[in-house]
C-alpha cells in the first residue's frame, strides 16, 4: 500500500514533475481534483495507478518530456493535447499571440483573417481564436500527424470554426492542390513559429527536444530557411495594412529584422519575451507589392 505522501518522498524526480505527473494520474484513476495531492496524501493509492506510476516514473527519468507523459500542456489560456508528433507549446511563444492580440485591438479589424504557418498542436491560431472575437483563423501545417492533433485541440476548445491546411508553407494554400479560393487566401496578419534551430546545434540533443519532431525543431541547416521561404512569399498573402510576426531563437533577432528587410518590409520590430529576450519579430507589409 503506498500513499500519495510516500510517492513524493520516494521518488528521484524533480518534485515538480513528479507532483505533475501524480495529479494526471488520481485525476485519470480516482478522479480527483490537484488538491488531493495534499487533502488525500496518506490514502491507499489502487495497484492500477501505482503501476502506471512506477512506468510514468521510469519513463520521466529516461527523459520523456512530461507534456508527452501526461498528453497535456497549457498555453495562454488554453489547454492543447500534445502527443509526440508535435512541438511541445512554450511560454515564450505566448510573447507572439499577446503581440498579435494588440495588434488587431488597436487596428479596429472586426473580423481579422490570420495565418498561423506551422501550427503544429494549434497552440498559437487556436489561443488566437479563442481571444479574438470573430476572427477568421487558418492553420496550416505540413505534418499529417500535427494537423490531426490540432483538429481534435480545435475540437475539444470548441473553436469550430478555424480551418485547417496540410501545405508546406504557402504552397498548398492556393493553385492546382488548391483547398481555399483565392480571395480567402488574403490576410490581415501571418503568424509563425518555425523551426529555427540550426543544424548541429546542441540543445537538439538535451531536455525535452530529444523526444520532439526534429522537423519543427530545425531546419536541418542555418536556422533561418523558414523566414527565407516566408518573408519572400507572404507579401503575396497580406493585405495592404497586412502585418507579419514571428517567433525565432535567442540569437536571431539581427538576422530576422534583417531577412525582413531584404525583403521590403515596413515597421520592422523586434520584441523582448518576459526574460528579457528577443524573440518575436514583426513588420508591416510594404505598401505597393507585385502580386502573383
Ligand atoms: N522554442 C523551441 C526551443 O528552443 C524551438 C522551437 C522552434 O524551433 N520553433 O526549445
Amino acid at each position: 500500500m503506498s500513499t500519495i505522501q510516500e510517492l513524493l518522498k520516494e521518488s528521484t524526480l524533480d518534485k515538480a514533475d513528479a507532483k505533475v505527473l501524480l495529479a494526471h494520474l488520481i485525476h485519470q484513476h480516482l478522479n480527483w481534483p490537484k488538491s488531493a495531492l495534499i487533502s488525500r496524501d496518506t490514502d491507499a493509492l489502487p495497484k492500477a495507478l501505482l503501476d502506471e506510476w512506477t512506468l510514468l516514473e521510469k519513463q520521466r527519468t529516461e527523459g520523456h518530456p512530461v507534456a508527452y507523459l501526461i498528453g497535456k500542456k497549457e498555453f495562454f489560456n488554453i489547454e492543447l493535447k500534445v502527443a509526440p508528433g508535435v512541438l511541445i507549446p512554450r511560454p515564450e511563444t505566448e510573447l507572439l499571440v499577446e503581440l498579435t492580440i494588440d495588434r488587431i485591438q488597436s487596428s479596429g479589424k472586426k473580423t481579422p483573417k490570420i495565418l498561423d504557418l506551422g501550427t503544429g498542436s494549434g497552440a498559437i491560431g487556436l489561443a488566437l481564436a479563442k481571444n479574438i472575437p470573430n476572427s477568421q483563423i487558418t492553420c496550416v501545417d505540413v505534418s499529417a500527424e500535427a494537423l490531426k492533433i490540432a483538429q481534435e485541440n480545435a475540437r475539444l476548445l470548441n473553436l469550430n470554426s478555424v480551418k485547417f491546411l496540410q501545405s508546406n508553407w504557402f504552397d498548398g494554400l492556393i493553385g492546382l492542390t488548391t483547398n481555399l479560393p483565392a480571395e480567402e487566401c488574403v490576410f490581415d496578419v501571418i503568424v509563425s513559429n518555425p523551426p529555427y534551430i540550426p543544424a548541429g546545434d546542441h540543445h537538439l540533443s538535451m531536455g525535452d527536444l530529444r523526444f520532439e519532431p526534429s522537423s519543427a525543431l530545425t531546419d536541418d541547416h542555418d536556422g533561418l530557411m523558414a523566414y527565407r521561404a516566408i518573408f519572400k512569399e507572404a507579401p503575396a498573402y497580406l493585405a495592404e495594412d497586412g502585418f507579419i510576426l514571428v517567433e525565432h531563437g535567442f540569437d536571431q533577432s539581427k538576422q530576422v529584422c534583417q531577412l525582413l528587410q531584404e525583403q521590403n518590409y515596413i515597421n520592422i520590430k523586434a520584441h523582448q519575451d518576459l526574460a528579457g529576450i528577443w524573440r518575436v519579430a514583426s513588420a508591416n507589409r510594404a505598401a505597393s507589392v507585385k502580386l502573383g
